[in-house]
């Protein structure tokens, strides 16, 4: 089968774009995307057999590896066994396995589990629920949301409205709901200004807070590191200063550990690292390793039981077609399962330590560079400006430099970053290192 496929390849390109309508992608530009056929580890290979180092962990998703066999497994038994049902009315082991999974690993208070299947509908999920607490709790005139600038929360219409202050979103606004935006204080290695930046920030925070603190319903950031907004970090502390004014006006917190969660910033989850506990938190991209689509929002049992009531209007209304897959249950158990063990603690610091060596020969190879930044298994920098221009041309040039060369990029603007899977090599990342510092210098 695979084979047949394999020899067919040459009008791949052109059946594509007679029928195909790519996300995020200017079709008039005419740029063909890359036939893929197969994945394993951190590669996956064209048709052509040509290899490329998934720098990018297939859009932050996967965490073991293409095809890795324990989540091969778990997928084909589970879908041999019970492949879907409704999940209202219904439950399966796949789905109260994970949640209890889950639950050790995540503070006491996030206690119940509401599934979804991608980012944005988490999000949404969160949304929505601190909308209607509200209601439940009689002050309905919080009807706001607070959010950071340079935020991304996904791209249907709620994750937009508090989203727009990454900008992505322009054309959308008048559909917004009422969204405030404050402030954020990103920082990087050896920054001079961060106390200053932060201080400025917190003052424009208390203003808001002053004039409309009590008609907010929620406040919703990406902790310790935005991520499509351009790779912004922050320091836990500005970010527990921001909660701790945030949660004196009465607003409900969510963290969106959607790009953050299992791994990535160094700890399980990035909320590990900071001093609150959220009302409502956001999880998807690597829940199921990268193997299916998967979300989950997970609330405080204050948020649930606001919730229960005698009427069937006082429930949370809200349900996916494919509401706890099993087979998206089952991958993620088995995702969780490999994350906890040894080998896999130790491939996220061997990769953070790779990143500080990578990243410390590109700062002396690269004169552009600007802001470098670790956290965790992610790095990033910037060229020319510290300031993210996502219509800056540089990303798109190297992008497609490094293609060339069997590299998977995908820059934001002027901000470069390395996201790899756990299982890359240190040897495959250095190699990469090098070769984007050579790139770097023919380009710019
Ligand atoms: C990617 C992302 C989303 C949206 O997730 P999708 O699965 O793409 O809908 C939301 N929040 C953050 C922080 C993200 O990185």
């Amino acid at each position: 089968m695979v084979l047949i496929e394999e020899a067919a390849l040459g009008g791949w390109g052109q059946r594509d774009s007679a029928r195909v309508w790519h996300p995020f992608t200017q079709h008039q530009w005419g740029e063909s995307p890359i036939p893929l056929v197969r994945g394993k580890g951190a590669y996956l290979y064209d048709a052509d057999g040509k290899a490329y180092l998934d720098l990018v962990s297939s859009w932050w998703t996967n965490l073991h590896g293409h095809g890795h066999p324990v989540l091969v497994e778990a997928i084909a038994s589970q879908a041999a066994t019970l492949d879907h049902a409704m999940f209202a009315g219904f439950t399966h082991l796949p789905a109260i396995q994970l949640c209890e999974a889950l639950a050790t690993a995540l503070p006491e208070a996030l206690s119940r589990f509401f599934f979804s299947d991608n980012g944005s509908t988490a999000v949404e999920v969160a949304l929505k629920m601190a909308y209607q607490y509200w209601i439940q709790k009689d002050e309905p005139e919080r009807q706001m949301f607070l959010a950071f600038e340079g935020g991304y929360h996904g791209d249907t219409l709620g994750a937009m409205a508090v989203g727009r202050g990454c900008g992505f979103h322009d054309p959308f606004s008048t559909l917004f709901c009422e969204v405030l935006i404050t402030p954020h204080a990103a920082t990087w290695e050896n920054d001079l200004d961060v106390e200053a930046k932060e201080a400025a920030a917190l003052n424009k925070l208390d203003e808001l807070l002053e004039a409309y603190g009590d008609r907010i319903a929620a406040f919703i950031a990406e902790p310790l590191i935005q991520g499509a907004g351009g790779m912004r970090v922050c320091r836990p502390d500005f970010l527990n200063a921001v909660v701790a004014k945030v949660k004196a006006a009465g607003v409900l917190i969510i963290l969106d550990e959607v790009f953050t969660g299992f791994g990535r910033t160094g700890t399980d989850f990035a909320l590990n690292q900071l001093a609150f506990v959220p009302d409502l938190l956001c999880l998807s991209k690597g829940l199921t390793g990268g193997m299916m689509p998967l979300a989950l929002t997970v609330a405080t049992q204050k948020i649930y039981h606001a919730f229960w009531g005698d009427s069937i209007s006082q429930a949370f209304l809200h349900g996916h077609s494919y509401t706890a897959n099993p087979i998206a249950c089952a991958a993620a158990l088995a995702s969780f399962q490999l994350l906890q063990r040894e080998d896999c603690i130790q491939q996220r610091k061997t990769l953070e330590a790779t990143h500080h060596e990578g990243l410390a020969y590109l700062k002396a190879a690269v004169s552009s560079l600007c802001a470098p930044r670790i956290i965790g298994t992610i790095a990033a920098w910037n060229v020319f400006d510290p300031a993210t221009d996502y219509s800056h041309p540089a990303g798109k040039t190297l992008r497609k430099a490094a293609l060339a060369q069997g590299l998977i990029l995908r820059p934001l603007g002027n901000t470069l970053y390395l996201v790899p899977p756990y299982c890359m090599p240190s040897t495959a990342l250095l190699q990469a290192y090098h070769t984007l510092g050579h790139l770097m210098q023919q380009s710019f």
